[in-house]
Order: C-alpha cells, then structure tokens, then sequence
C-alpha cells in the first residue's frame, strides 16, 4: 500500500478524511493537530492533482480582501452561511497558514494572492509536508466506492482497498470540473442516497463557445471591452474588462465571471453578444476619433491606420464581417457610410452563443449539497451525526480570483476543529 506508512497499520482511527484536494488536506492537517488520529484516502496516486493546475499552475490561493463582510459579498446566497466558518479562519489566516509554513504570498490585481514561487505545487508541497507532520495516515490509490450507513451515522467505508472505519468521516470529494483530475462527483451520489438535496451542478465558471467560427483567427488574443448579452435580441447585463478570444468563442475573467447568467439565458431563448471595444466613448465621439486618424493618414492603406486604432491584432474583425471593405484601398478613397459601419462594428461587434463550454473545461461547477443541510459551525451533516462536508461539495457559487480555494481552506479548517473537539 503507498503510504506515508508513519505508524504501524491499526484499523482504529479517529477520522477518514475522503479525498486529498485542498478541503481534504486542510481537514486532515486541522484535525491531527488537534490530536486525532486522522486517515485520508485518495484515489490517484498522488494528492492535490486539481490544486495542481490552478490558476494557469501559478495558483490564486485566496483573494486578499480581509474585510470578511465585503469579501463575503462575492458569494451571493452563501454570504449568511459562511460568516460563522469564516469567523474561524479567514483570508488572514489562510496567509498565516501558509507563510508560516514557508510560502510566502504575493497579492496581485483585484486582490488576487499566489505564492511567490508562481507555482501551485508548491502550495500542495506545503499540505503534504503538513500532513506527514501531523503523522496523517495517507492512503493513496484508494477510492471509495460507498459510504455504508448504519441508522444515522456512517459505519465504514467500502474502497477498492478494503473497508475501512472510523469515528467521524469528512468528504472532500471536491465537485465535477476536470474530471481527469479525479473529482468526478462520487460524493454527490453520496450525499443523494443519504438523504441530503444536492442541487444538479452545470459548468460555473467556463469559457462561451459561439456559432462565429472567426473568433478563432483571433484565438490567444486579448482585448479590453464591454460585452453586451441579450436575450432574443434584448438587452439583459453588461460587463467590463478583458476577453479573450480562443479557438471555439470567449473566455477571460469577465466572461468566465458571466457565464452562470449566460447559462441561465441560454435556457430561456437565443443568446448574443455585443462587443463594444471602446466603451468609453459614445458613437458619435468613436467617430470623430477615427476620422481625426483617418485625416492624420490620409495617403495610407485603411489597413495601417485600422492596425493602430484596434488593439492586438483585432483590425482583423473589419476584414473579416464587412467582407465589401476593401482594407488595402488608401484612405482618402474611404466612403462616409464604410467608415459609419466601421463605427458601428466595433462599438458592437455582434456574437452568437451557442452554449458553455462544458465540464472539461470548467474552472468551477456550481451545485452541490444544500448549505441548509449543513451545520454552519462545524461543516457536519445535520442528517448523518459523524459526517462532515467540505470544500467544491458545497453548494456554494463564487466568482474566479481565489474566492474557490478559500472555501477550501475556511471549510476545512472548520470541518477539522469540530472533529477534533469530539
Ligand atoms: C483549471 C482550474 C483552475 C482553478 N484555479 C483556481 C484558482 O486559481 N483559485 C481558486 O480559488 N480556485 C481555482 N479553481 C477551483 C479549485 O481548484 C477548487 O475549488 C478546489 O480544487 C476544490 O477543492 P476540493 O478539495 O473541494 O476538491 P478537489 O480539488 O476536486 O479534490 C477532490 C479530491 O478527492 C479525490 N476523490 C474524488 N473521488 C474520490 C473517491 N471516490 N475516493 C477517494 N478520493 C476521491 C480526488 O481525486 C481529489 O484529489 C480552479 C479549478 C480548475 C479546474
């Protein structure tokens, strides 16, 4: 069996933590230092493969906003649950916690924290080295197949390494996205067959695929802009900041941020996008900047001054949708009504969303288990007496910029605490 194999194997343990993410890891490290004799049981082979990957492999470890009310306020309908687990441990414990264990943090633009290395795996470094610290018995390539229940409490657990038992059990099974990271959703199922609600979870945070296949000779780039969706051609929200152009539509942290909106439009009709690529200025004003470019250039091709008005490398777009535009001709030969469409085009450059890109591709999945079902002091069941649940399975939404992991580290610490001080 690969273990960390610290004591010799006795089937009596205090705790099985279920899962090696961040929530699991958190759990384990909490309640083993509170002096309990802790298990955690991982299906791969190594821990901390989603943790690995995130924030682009650089990891967004928290968002340092350390006023708890305003930080809380990014997690919608969550904000009234978390504040006694964030009482507990906050964003400025999640910086002791690591900085103390040697991972000094940066903060970055909107508040976003990395270790300073840039490197995710040296935040799971810190969790392992943690958890062998605290003698946490880590069982690897061991996944659970059920939970077995006996009245209102959980016996034993069935993996494919046996059985195995202990007085409190906590899932940190994390959620569905990047499923070839290992989080496949088993614990859902789970907490279905107990008796818990668990909301159906769909893509949260992902990318938006469009019908236009031009997006994708754009792919890699990014722009500032507003974006504009409307449903069945009327206007529903806006918002702000970069977007990025992949191979298949959008994505960037302000389309990643809309798409649960996106997906609830997208139920109720045709869904389209309007890019405004200089929001700052009305249509009129657009226009008068153009042609005070156009007038500064007069004698060359449309082109060259196309390549200095639109940034990085989206003087493409003209090309590409106003097919009659001839953008080799010289300036002076530019018609009043092209350079009124020009105008037009990138105050809104129109977009057709098909549909979120799915899982695989998912930052977050929203869902989960019901907060109502959940004890806000201690993550424990209010079904099951000695389950306690942590981290994605929480049917918590938040936006991208460390708010995810923070869950994690909050909801574990909590989970940890409480089972320690049974
Ligand atoms: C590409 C990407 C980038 C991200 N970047 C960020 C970011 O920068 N900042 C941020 O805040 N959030 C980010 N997130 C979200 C964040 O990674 C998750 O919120 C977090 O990993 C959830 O932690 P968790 O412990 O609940 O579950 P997970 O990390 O999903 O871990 C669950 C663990 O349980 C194990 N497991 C599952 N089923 C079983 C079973 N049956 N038996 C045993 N073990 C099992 C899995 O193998 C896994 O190790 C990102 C997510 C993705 C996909």
């Amino acid at each position: 069996m690969n273990t960390f194999e610290i004591d010799p194997p006795t089937d009596h343990y205090d705790v099985l933590v279920i899962g090696g993410g961040p929530a699991g890891m958190m759990a384990a490290v909490v309640a083993a230092d509170g002096g309990k004799k802790v298990r955690l049981l991982e299906k791969n082979s190594s821990l901390g493969n989603k943790l690995n990957i995130s924030g682009g492999g650089r990891c967004n470890i928290t968002n340092a906003e350390y006023d708890t009310r305003t930080l809380l306020a990014h997690y919608g309908k969550a904000a009234n649950f978390l504040y006694s687990p964030f009482s507990q441990f906050d964003v400025s414990d999640t910086f002791a916690f690591f900085e103390n264990r040697r991972l000094p943090l940066q903060v970055e633009a909107r508040n976003r924290a990395f270790p300073v290395s840039q490197k995710a795996s040296d935040v799971t470094a810190v969790l392992s080295r943690a958890l062998k610290r605290a003698r946490v018995d880590v069982v690897f390539d061991c996944g659970v197949t059920s939970l077995n229940r006996k009245d209102n409490r959980i016996a034993s657990v069935s993996t494919t390494r046996g059985d195995f038992r202990a007085e409190s059990y906590i899932l940190a099974t994390g959620g569905l996205s990047r499923p070839e990271t290992g989080s496949t959703g088993a614990g859902f199922g789970w907490l279905r067959s107990l008796g818990h609600t668990v909301r159906q979870p769909s893509p949260g945070i992902v990318p938006l695929a469009t019908k236009e296949k031009w997006v994708a000779q754009l792919g890699g780039k990014t722009v500032e802009g507003r974006v504009t969706f409307l449903l069945d051609g009327k206007r529903q929200f806006k918002t702000q900041g970069r977007i990025l152009f992949t191979h298949f539509g959008i994505s960037g942290p302000t389309i990643l941020n809309s798409a649960a909106r996106v997906g609830e439009l997208l139920e109720s009709g045709a869904v389209t996008a309007e890019i405004d690529l200089f929001p700052q200025l009305d249509e009129g004003s657009c226009d008068k900047e153009l042609m005070a470019l156009l007038e500064l250039h007069k004698n060359k091709a449309l082109k060259t001054v196309l390549k200095e008005w639109l940034p990085n490398g989206v003087w493409h777009v003209p090309k590409m949708l106003l097919p009659t535009l001839d953008t080799d001709m010289k300036v002076h030969s530019l018609r009043k009504e092209d350079r009124k469409k020009l105008v037009k085009l990138v105050k809104a450059i129109p977009l057709t969303i098909s549909h979120l890109m799915g899982f695989d591709r998912a930052v977050v999945a929203d869902g989960g288990v019901d907060l109502r079902d959940i004890d806000t002091k201690s993550m424990r069941s209010k079904l099951i007496d000695n389950l306690f649940v942590v981290g994605d399975l929480l049917d918590i939404n938040r936006p991208s910029g460390g708010y995810s992991l923070q869950i994690c580290w909050t909801t574990g610490y909590v989970a940890g605490r409480a089972v320690a001080a049974t």
